[in-house]
């Protein structure tokens, strides 16, 4: 939505009064938690039913259950959000269940800039406002005949990694692929994952500051993907291709990680680029976003994708990082959320940070 409209929206809402409201999923749990840290009304929207997993977490359980029939018809209840006062703090699986084209048209305040979604769920936009601020990607490889090294196919639209595949010929690639399907060959990146959990702030100047606002590094993680990270328990993944079993790259979880300080940098100088090309293309990518990297031995980074959201990398860290710590004591990605939603209230400047 257009500044102009989020203005009018905010008009009828009490801005003492907000009420923090997400999809039941992904960092739910955290993001409830950090609101209510900050004294926020919570509210939890979810298909069918109360969930009851959330009993055994009641400092995670939104205050309040929205139940809807389908997560694709959440526009219909546009009228009854609005007077909760509700600001949406939209998270992977937020979009996911709703689907971009919802998501999108949501009439409802909404944290972050939704023109992110373009650019970040294209291949080829992604890839012209990363390397656009300098970052290096894996590369791409546009005629599978050129495959002579360790390549990774990713299927469009597969969520989680899900029937990506490794290929180190031509004719591996050609066994493997669903040729039905639309995909990109990558120059499969040897190196170490590291998941970088990044905070922009327009409006808030301390810390680390860029031309406009400041920028933030609250956390690391490493995906857990099954089953390309286990499958050497079995044998090398080359005996195991021969008798027909292929790794997979299915995230089921999140580990915690730091790196060598000295890396630290050139971590701040891409976030940095990262966000200042954002500005200059679509006016911004506010609050979270995670730069998916892998560390070569030249120890380059390379930067295969691009969250602009919160991502579930965040959940080991409800009671703050290593990283966040030395911000402030027991700071989540979900708490970080709900403080800037409050200094922008303070400072009238909810605008700046809504879409
Ligand atoms: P993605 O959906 O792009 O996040 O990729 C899913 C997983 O595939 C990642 O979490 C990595 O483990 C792996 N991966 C993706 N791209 C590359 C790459 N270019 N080189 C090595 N591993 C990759």
């Amino acid at each position: 939505m257009s500044s102009i409209q989020i203005t009018d929206l905010l008009k009828s809402y009490d801005t003492r009064n907000l009420t923090i409201a997400t999809v039941c999923s992904h960092s739910s749990l955290q993001i409830f938690n950090g609101a209510k840290k900050e004294g926020f009304q919570t509210l939890g929207i979810a298909v069918g039913g109360v969930k009851k997993y959330y009993d055994a977490f009641p400092l995670g359980k939104p205050d309040e259950f929205f139940i809807v029939d389908n997560y694709k018809d959440i526009n219909k209840y546009t009228d009854e959000l609005l007077e909760k006062n509700v600001i949406i703090i939209p998270h992977g699986s937020f979009v996911e269940y709703l689907g971009p084209k919802n998501f999108l048209k949501m009439r409802l305040p909404t944290f972050g800039n939704r023109q992110v979604l373009m650019w970040e769920s294209d291949r080829v936009m992604e890839r012209k406002w990363l390397e656009g601020a300098g970052i290096t990607m894996p590369k791409e490889i546009k005629d599978p005949h050129n495959i002579d090294k360790p390549v990774i196919v990713k299927y469009h639209g597969a969520k989680g990694g899900r029937g990506f595949f490794v290929a180190k010929t031509f004719q591996e690639f050609n066994r493997r692929v669903q040729k039905n399907k639309s995909f990109v060959i990558q120059e499969f990146v040897m190196g170490t994952r590291y998941y970088l959990h990044y905070f922009y702030s327009p409006i808030q100047n301390t810390g680390y500051q860029l031309r406009d606002g400041s920028l933030q590094l609250l956390s690391m993680d490493r995906r857990d993907e099954t089953t390309i990270d286990e499958v050497q328990r079995l044998g090398s993944i080359a005996e195991l291709e021969e008798l027909g079993i292929h790794p997979t790259f299915v995230v089921t979880g999140n580990i915690p990680i730091v790196m060598r300080e000295s890396l630290l940098p050139k971590v701040f100088t891409m976030g940095e680029a990262v966000v200042e090309k954002s500005l200059e293309l679509f006016g911004g990518v506010i609050g979270s976003f995670c730069l998916e990297t892998v560390v070569t031995e030249d120890l380059e980074f390379k930067v295969f994708e691009i969250s602009a959201r919160i991502v579930a990398g965040t959940n080991p860290y409800i009671a703050g990082s290593p990283y966040s710590e030395l911000i402030q004591h027991d700071l989540s990605t979900g708490r970080r959320i709900a403080q800037e939603l409050k200094f922008a209230i303070k400072h009238k400047k909810l605008e700046k940070i809504l879409s």
